[in-house]
C-alpha cells in the first residue's frame, strides 16, 4: 500500500511508571530499518511479518536492555503501516533510553491518539469504531465493555452505513432531476422515498432514544439518597455498597459531607450519593449542607427519598417531596424505613397515602433486592433492551443524528408539501452529511483533532 505519512513515529503505548514490561511502538516506513539499528538479534528487515524476536537493545556498544520485538509489516498491523513493538523491562530509564535513542535516529514522538488516527485515515476502521477504542479502554463494567466492543467490531457502522445507502441512491435519483432543470421530469417516486424517510427516521430515532441508556452505560445513574437526619440515608448507602464507608451515627445531622460511591446492577453503574439530613435548621454549618443537598437533587436522574416509619408522618414525607428539586425527568422513589420496628399499622396508612411506596429496613438490610429492581427499572425504557440493539454512547453521535433527524423531518415536509425537487435535495444531503459524520465518510481536520487529541500518547 501506498504510504500517507513519510514519517515514523515512537511512543511509550503502557501506561507510565515501573510495570514488569512496558511496550513501545514504532509506526511508519522506517519503522523496521530504525529498530534494526538497535537491535541485536535477528535482522528483522529480513523476518516475516507477524512474528516475536528475541535479542537485545544496545546504544553502541552498551546494552541496554534484553528486549522482545513483534513485527507486523504493512498492512498487516494496527495502523495498516510497518509497526513494530518493543517490549523492555517497565523501568522509566531503559524507557527514556529507548525514546531518545529512537528520536535521534529519526523517529518523531506521537501525538496523542496518533497511531490511532493512522489506522482510521488507513481506512483500517470508521471514525465510530475508532472512538470505541477509547471506549472500550476505558469500560469498567460488562455492559460498558459489550457496547464499546459492539462499536469497535463495526455493529453500529454497518447500521448507519445501511442507511446513507438508501439515502444516497435516493438522492442520486434526485440530483439527475436537477440536472435536467426546467423540464417536469420526476425520476425518484415520491411514494417509495416517503415509505424509505418513515423507516430511516423509526431507526435515527430509536438510536437517539438509545443515547439515554448510552449515557447511563457510560456515566452511571447519579442516584441521591435525601430525607431528614437519622432517617437511616447512611446506613441505607452502606446496606447497597456491603461496606462501611459512610459514617453511621444516631446524632442527627452529622453526615454533612457527600458520600459518594458506585455499585453496578446487572452491568449498570448507579453513583450513590449521601446527603446532609433535609430540615429546616438554624445550624450555620448543616444549613450549608442542606443547601448543597438541593443542588445534588437538582442534577440527579434518580431521588430516593428516604423516612422513618417510626417516627414520621405522612404529612411531613408529602411536604419534603414537594420541596424536593427534583428535575422533569428525573425518578422520585419514596422509601419508608426501619420496617423492622414499625407498627402495621403505621405502615399501612403510609401505603394507603403512597401507594408506590417501597419499604425496607436498611440496618438488618431487609427489603434490598425489591429496591435494586426498583432502580434497574428507572433505566430500563420502552423499546430498548440493553442486551440486543445497537446503543449510542457518543454525544457527538447523538448530535449527528439529531441533526439528521431534523434534516429528514425537513425532507419529509418538503415532499408532501410539494416543495420543489431543489429543497428537498439540499434536506437530504444535509441528512446525508450529518449521518456521515458518524463514521467519518465525512470528516474535517478540525473533527478529527477534536476526537484523536482526547485519545492519550501511544493510542
Ligand atoms: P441518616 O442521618 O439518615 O444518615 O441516618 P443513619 O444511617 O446515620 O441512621 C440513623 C440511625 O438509624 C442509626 O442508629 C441506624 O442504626 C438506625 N437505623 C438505620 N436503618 C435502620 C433500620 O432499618 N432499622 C432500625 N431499627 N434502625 C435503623
Ligand atoms: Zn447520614
Amino acid at each position: 500500500m501506498t504510504n500517507i505519512f513519510s514519517d515514523t513515529i515512537v511512543a511509550l503505548s503502557t501506561p507510565p511508571g515501573a510495570g514488569a514490561i512496558a511496550v513501545l511502538r514504532l509506526s511508519g516506513p522506517a519503522a523496521i530499518e530504525l529498530t534494526d539499528g538497535i537491535f541485536f538479534g535477528r535482522r528483522l528487515s529480513e523476518q516475516p511479518s507477524n512474528t516475536l524476536h528475541y535479542g537485545t537493545l544496545r546504544n553502541g556498544e552498551a546494552i541496554l536492555d534484553e528486549v522482545v520485538v513483534g513485527l507486523f509489516r504493512a498492512p498487516h498491523s494496527y495502523t495498516r503501516e510497518d509497526v513494530v513493538e518493543i517490549s523492555t523491562h517497565g523501568s522509566d530509564y531503559i524507557i527514556r533510553e529507548v525514546l531518545a535513542l529512537l528520536v535521534r535516529r529519526g523517529a518523531r514522538l506521537a501525538e496523542p491518539g496518533e497511531f490511532t488516527k493512522r489506522a482510521f485515515l488507513h481506512g483500517a476502521f470508521d471514525l465510530a469504531q475508532a472512538e470505541a477504542v477509547a471506549d472500550l479502554i476505558a469500560a469498567d463494567s460488562a455492559l460498558q465493555h459489550r457496547v464499546a466492543l459492539n462499536q469497535m467490531r463495526g455493529g453500529f457502522s454497518r447500521e448507519l452505513k445501511d442507511l446513507r445507502q438508501q439515502l444516497i441512491d435516493f438522492a442520486a435519483l434526485l440530483e439527475l432531476e436537477l440536472d435536467f432543470g426546467e423540464e417536469d421530469v420526476e425520476f425518484a417516486d415520491r411514494s417509495g422515498l416517503l415509505r424509505l424517510l418513515t423507516h430511516v427516521q423509526t431507526v435515527v430515532q430509536r438510536l437517539l432514544r438509545s443515547f439515554e441508556l448510552g449515557n447511563v452505560i457510560k456515566n452511571g445513574v447519579t442516584t441521591v439518597i435525601a430525607g431528614r437526619p437519622n432517617a437511616g440515608k447512611s446506613t441505607l448507602l452502606n446496606a447497597l455498597l456491603n461496606e462501611e464507608r459512610a459514617i453511621v451515627s444516631a446524632i442527627p445531622g452529622t453526615t454533612r459531607d457527600f458520600i459518594e460511591d458506585e455499585v453496578s446492577l446487572e452491568g449498570i453503574k448507579f453513583r450513590f450519593v449521601d446527603t446532609a439530613g433535609l430540615r429546616d435548621t438554624t445550624d450555620e454549618v448543616e444549613a450549608i449542607g442542606v443547601q448543597r443537598t438541593r443542588q445534588r437533587v437538582e442534577q440527579a436522574a434518580v431521588v430516593l427519598y428516604l423516612f422513618d416509619l417510626v417516627t414520621a408522618t405522612p404529612a411531613e414525607v408529602a411536604a419534603d417531596t414537594a420541596a424536593l428539586p427534583v428535575p422533569s425527568g428525573a425518578t422520585l422513589l419514596l422509601l419508608g424505613n426501619k420496617l423492622d420496628e414499625a407498627k402495621p399499622e403505621t405502615v399501612a396508612a403510609f401505603q394507603q397515602q403512597f401507594p408506590d411506596l417501597v419499604l425496607l429496613a436498611a440496618a438488618p438490610r431487609t427489603g434490598l433486592e425489591e429496591l435494586r429492581q426498583h432502580l434497574l427499572a428507572t433505566v430500563r425504557r420502552e423499546g430498548l433492551d440493553a442486551s440486543s440493539a445497537t446503543i449510542v454512547t457518543n454525544l457527538r453521535h447523538a448530535r449527528s443524528l439529531e441533526v439528521a433527524g431534523e434534516a429528514l423531518v425537513a425532507v419529509q415536509h418538503g415532499l408532501t408539501s410539494g416543495a420543489g425537487t431543489e429543497l428537498v435535495a439540499a434536506d437530504l444531503r444535509a441528512a446525508l452529511r450529518a449521518l456521515g459524520e458518524i463514521t467519518g465518510d465525512i470528516s474535517s481536520d478540525d473533527l478529527l483533532g477534536s476526537i484523536f487529541t482526547r485519545f492519550c500518547i501511544g493510542k
